[in-house]
């Protein structure tokens, strides 16, 4: 497997008939979970992926598994649990910068997900393990399954990725700050945003950012600046790696999640650094065309023609 993820997926309802769920009598059934997200971009991309998890005993569960799998990641690791439901979750899209969620996952079956539902061998013949500051937030036993995680991983020498993906309505700041340090300082690469960098810190100067993160000990800290792109820190170096023009954003949530895979995907292939990221600022922006969490991250020929297109014209 080049990459195994673990992490909450739900399913996401859409109001269809107005912009507001205030008014809305009809929704879209979709799913999503930054997990999958990045794990279905990477598949996209002809990479071989895994997904750890939990669902519930119920009709959302058996369609998000059957959803996912036909997507052509494994789901051999998703459990389901009899006590627990599926989560969901509603999202409005106001407009391309206002994009409002209310969760529905509190005691979801993938919260009750504990150090028994890892299988160490799994884990340890990945190349990649990709995990988020999500997982850690759903419950005391997954914050405990990924530490655990991290140490299978770095036993058996599996790269450990980790997104911090604040999701502020989970938890306390207090109990997200110090978690979010916790993992940072035990994985390879980090993948935050200017804002959790802030959060975290108390920092917003991206250059002051990617050395604070990189003295938590990961060799590669990859700071996301939106459309201007993303900033790559190595131990000798760090550069400015400038995102591809969009004509307008359509629907911002993903963005983070499909530079996730076009960044992996880079370093699966042995690119260099700076064309990972620049193949992780593609995806995100191609993300960004396309409602969903996931419907819009590209097969490898949409990729590539975006990638060479001269200007935002030619998309
Ligand atoms: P998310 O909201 O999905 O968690 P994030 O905050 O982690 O996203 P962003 O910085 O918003 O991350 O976006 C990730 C990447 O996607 C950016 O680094 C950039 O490459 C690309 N991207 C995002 N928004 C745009 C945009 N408006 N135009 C072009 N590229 C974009």
């Amino acid at each position: 497997m080049d990459v195994v993820t673990i992490g909450e997926t739900m399913v996401l309802f859409t109001p269809e008939d107005s912009p507001l769920m205030r008014y809305s009598h009809s929704y879209s059934r979709k799913f999503g979970g930054a997990e999958t997200n990045v794990a279905i971009g990477l598949t996209r991309l002809g990479h071989s992926t895994g997904w750890i998890s939990k669902v519930g005993n119920d009709e959302f569960g058996k369609a998000m598994v059957s959803f996912i799998r036909g997507e052509g990641v494994d789901t051999s690791q998703v459990k389901t649990d009899p006590h627990a439901p599926t989560g969901l979750y509603f999202k409005e899209v106001r407009s391309g910068e206002d994009v409002r969620v209310q969760y529905y996952r509190s005691g979801s079956a993938a919260s009750k997900l504990t150090v028994n539902d890892l299988n160490e061998e799994y884990i340890a013949k990945a190349k990649y393990l990709h995990l988020t500051g999500i997982t850690p937030a759903l419950s005391d036993s997954c914050y405990e399954a990924i530490l655990k995680a991290i140490a299978f991983a770095k036993k058996h020498k599996v790269t450990v990725i980790f997104d911090p993906n604040l999701r502020r309505k989970l938890w306390s700041e207090e109990k997200a700050r110090s978690v979010l340090l916790e993992i940072a300082g035990l994985v390879d690469i980090i993948l935050p945003g200017v804002d959790e960098g802030k959060f975290m810190f108390g920092e917003s100067d991206p250059v002051k950012l990617g050395r604070l993160f990189l003295a938590q000990g990961a060799d590669l800290v990859v700071l996301k600046v939106g459309s201007k792109g993303a900033y790559y820190f190595t131990r000798n170096s760090f550069q400015l790696v400038s995102g591809f023009p969009v004509k307008k954003v359509i629907d911002p949530v993903g963005a983070g999640d499909g530079f996730a895979a076009g960044l992996i995907s880079g370093l699966l292939e042995g690119l260099t650094v700076e064309l990972a990221v620049q193949r992780g600022n593609a995806v995100g922006a191609i993300a960004t065309q396309i409602p969903g969490d996931f419907e819009g991250l590209p097969d490898r020929e949409e990729l590539e023609r975006f990638i060479h297109a001269k200007d935002a014209e030619d998309i």
